[in-house]
């Protein structure tokens, strides 16, 4: 692409199209940097939107589409003079941003209805769920508009993670994500920190580094320093809890699942929490 290609804009190069050039070039993540760089830092990291100038002076405006982008431009241009309309193509506003509660009705492409049947009080945000805490215009105009938040929880250890019966050794017990977390952890780590100190991993490590590697992963799986044996960590939970103040008492920890069950359940499937899977899906 020629940059100084300004047609448009009589052989002036415009931000815009330099932009572009940028993106065309490099993709999404240069012209993002690009952007950067010359101090047009991203929308969702600025705290509030940046001051329209120009003066409306009557201009009309049509806007298509009344998902968020097209209510906030309309928002922020009618403040501004500017008189503005959107145009929606579907029956409703919100774009992507949909709830469905009890009686919701949702048809898809191909006609196919479904009806929300969730008890009265209940609901899902079945499009955008999370507001990052740095999407800080997003929380900007909830803001402004007194929107009601509520924490998200994206990973919680003490969750029951549900096997249906017939489904793998540890189907029909009550495992928590946080025992099978630390059952993979310190299995993996005895079978490492092992086969680190047998000097397997001699061609990768100087005897003293198999030393610390070795310490590290006693210390990650929770395993005797003796025998590198993993045998359950106090952090995956107790039958009996240790209890508090001046005289608590050891408590008792629950063993752990045997290092077959964790394999054989596939229960490992679900340590991968959802900031950890949307992390990963912003990287492909
Ligand atoms: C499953 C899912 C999960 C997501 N999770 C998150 C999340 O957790 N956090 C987050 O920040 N973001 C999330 N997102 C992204 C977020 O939903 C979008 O970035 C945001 O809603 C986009 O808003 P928009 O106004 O740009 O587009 P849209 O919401 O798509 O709105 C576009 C609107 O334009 C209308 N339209 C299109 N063409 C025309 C036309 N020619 N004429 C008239 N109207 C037209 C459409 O009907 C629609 O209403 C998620 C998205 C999805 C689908």
């Amino acid at each position: 692409m020629d940059m100084n290609d300004g047609v448009a804009t009589g052989g002036v190069l415009t931000r815009r199209r330099f932009f572009e050039g940028l993106a065309a070039v490099g993709g999404m993540s240069l012209a993002l940097s690009g952007l950067d760089a010359l101090g047009f830092s991203m929308a969702s990291a600025t705290e509030r939107p940046p001051e329209l100038t120009g003066g409306a002076k009557g201009t009309k405006v049509l806007i298509l589409g009344a998902g968020l982008a097209g209510m906030t431009a309309a928002y922020e241009m009618s403040k501004a003079g500017y008189q503005v309309q959107i145009l929606e193509a579907r029956a409703f506003a919100g774009g992507r941003c949909q709830t469905a509660r009890k009686g919701f009705q949702h048809t898809d492409l191909l006609g196919n209805t479904q009806t929300c049947a969730f008890d009265e009080g209940l609901y899902i945000n079945h499009g955008p769920w999370r507001i990052p805490y740095h999407h800080r215009s997003t929380l900007h105009y909830t803001k402004q508009f007194g929107v009601l938040l509520e924490s998200f929880v994206n990973d919680n250890d003490a969750a029951y993670v549900y096997f249906e019966k017939g489904k793998g050794p540890l189907a029909g017990k009550p495992v928590r994500k946080g025992e099978i977390a630390a059952d993979a952890r310190g299995y993996a780590a005895e079978l490492i920190a092992k086969a680190a100190s047998k000097g397997d991993l001699d061609a990768a490590l100087t005897p003293a580094d198999r030393e610390k590697f070795v310490a590290y992963m006693i210390n990650e799986g929770r395993l005797s320093p003796k025998d590198l044996a993993y045998t359950g960590t106090e952090g995956r939970g107790f039958s009996v809890h240790p209890g508090a103040g001046v005289d608590p008492g050891p408590g008792k920890e629950l063993p752990p699942f045997a290092f077959k069950d964790v394999l054989d359940s596939g229960a490992w499937r679900v340590l991968t929490s959802v900031a950890g899977y949307e992390q990963q899906r912003t990287m492909l």
